[in-house]
């Protein structure tokens, strides 16, 4: 299908009234419709420079002294801080190490212990990423309760004076479906239990509010939509009235009260540091931390506004563009169930994707069948997504 001019004239007008537009600034691109920001972010522009300052000097000329005096050794919380604001956390509760996958267990494990030996079911999101469901499992068997899957829209049925916690993902990572944090998160409370949220594919792309909705504790990923590169840690949040009672499964001696007093006895250390367990990884921390300076200034609430918009416009674009019936869409209409990303599905879908890769447009495939399309509103535009929306029409009209 060729190009709608009153779709191409939208796309100007909005992206010239965009005034998160500039940000694109601050990240390295290149013509290509980048639309995988959901699965590795872009480079922000100034990380390669701060990577090589923390290699070059830090490491080279100033070694074993960087753990002080560049703040090495208290990365994990100075970081956590910086991400705290993104996801609505107050201060001092949110450390940074590890992947997701080591936080889900933590998490999980500590809120059994919490919720005490009456509970002996653990709920997890039937349609998870996969991996915090394998965690969960091993977290089940570990501490000898029943792992229970059910589908988010089922757990309050679910729920009963044996649930000791549940494991949700705020955002699906298939279908962009986001659920409901403050009313699944009441619902958990309700019947004494605790809620563990998975924000992989919401940190970073719409307001979470982790403190103002009670939320007991959360993991996520840095390296979707925070940008902060390859493998780049993991954070925790542990509610700060819980912090005390957090148990932690894997207590390394950096999360010990006094790490270099090599105790032979563990005592956990108050606050956050209570979620450390070894040395931090300081190269992909400290990138982690450059790359958290492309939010200077930036309001959680203008990112979601805008990737709302951009999400809309891409599924106009995709209905004026592709013929009908073609695909199906599985991301929610409503944006109170929309996360950042649309998925299509379509039965060629793996082979759809090559070509619209090898075509300038990247977005990824989930197996079986569906098209995923990431919207990171810091650096993807209107014009770009009317023209993912025609490369993808042309495609399937053939
Ligand atoms: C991306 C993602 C993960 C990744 O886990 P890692 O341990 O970082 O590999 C976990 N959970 C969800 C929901 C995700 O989307």
């Amino acid at each position: 299908m060729s190009e709608r001019p009153e779709l191409a004239l939208r796309a100007k007008e909005l992206d010239a009234a965009d005034e998160l537009a500039p940000l694109r600034g601050r990240f390295v691109l290149d013509d290509v419709v980048y639309l995988d920001g959901n699965s590795l972010g872009a480079l922000p522009v100034n990380v390669p420079d701060q990577v090589a300052d923390v290699i070059r000097r830090q490491w080279g000329e100033q070694r074993i002294r960087s753990w002080e005096e560049n703040g090495w050794w208290t990365a994990p919380e100075r970081i956590g801080d910086r991400i705290a604001p993104l996801v609505g956390a107050a201060p001092g509760q949110i450390v940074v190490g590890d992947s997701t996958s080591v936080n889900v267990f933590k998490a999980l494990v500590a809120a059994v212990r919490m919720a005490g030996d009456g509970r002996d079911e653990l709920l997890v999101d039937a349609t998870t990423f996969p991996t915090d469901g394998y965690i969960a499992e091993s977290a089940a068997r570990l501490t000898g309760r029943t792992l229970r899957p059910v589908t988010p829209a089922d757990v309050p049925a679910a729920l009963s004076e044996r649930t000791a916690a549940v494991l949700l993902n705020h955002v699906d990572y298939r279908s962009g479906r986001l659920h409901d944090l403050p009313g699944l998160t009441a619902a958990v409370h309700a019947r004494g239990a605790l809620a563990v949220w998975d924000l992989c594919h919401s940190a970073g792309a719409l307001p979470v509010g982790l403190d103002e909705h009670g939320v007991d504790l959360a993991v996520g990923c840095t390296y979707k939509y925070l940008n902060g590169g390859p493998g780049s840690p993991a954070y925790l949040y542990v509610r700060r009235d819980l912090q005390d009672r957090f148990d932690s499964p894997l207590p390394g001696w950096t999360s010990h009260a006094e790490p270099f007093a090599m105790s032979p006895a563990y005592a956990a250390a108050p606050g956050a540091v209570r979620g450390r367990v070894g040395t931090p990884d300081i190269l992909s921390m400290l990138a982690l931390e450059a790359a958290l300076e492309a939010w200077d200034g930036v309001s959680v609430e203008a990112v979601r506004a805008k990737s709302l918009a951009l999400t809309d416009f891409f599924l106009e674009c995709v209905g004026a563009y592709t013929e009908p019936g073609r695909v199906e869409c599985v991301t929610p209409a409503a944006h109170a169930e929309r996360g950042s990303q649309i998925a299509l599905r379509c039965p060629d879908a793996g082979e759809v994707m090559k070509r619209l890769i090898e075509r300038g447009v990247v977005g990824d495939f989930r197996h079986p069948d569906v098209l995923r399309f990431g919207f990171t509103p810091l650096y993807v535009g209107f014009a770009d997504t009317e023209r993912a929306a025609r490369v993808l029409g042309e495609l399937l009209s053939r």
